[in-house]
């Protein structure tokens, strides 16, 4: 009799570690792209320093994509 205890106990404890594994999964999953850089956004080589940047970090200085910070920091 208590052998059937332990299988009913082994099976909800399998269940719920099943339903909390499902749980966790679909939590890891759903937090969508966590890069905090804005998708799609151009990397440019700086002209004077040669660091990558991305672009909103950049502007143009005699037709060359230089640090937005000027003198070059990097
Ligand atoms: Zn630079």
């Amino acid at each position: 009799m208590a052998r059937i205890f332990f299988l009913i106990a082994l099976v909800v404890v399998l269940y719920i570690v099943i339903k909390r594994f499902a749980a966790y999964v679909d939590n890891s999953q759903q937090p969508s792209k966590p890069s905090p850089q804005a998708k799609g956004e151009n990397i440019v080589q700086c002209a004077l320093c040669g660091t990558h940047i991305p672009e909103s970090e950049s502007m143009q200085q005699e037709a060359k994509t230089v640090c937005k910070q000027q003198p070059c920091k990097h």
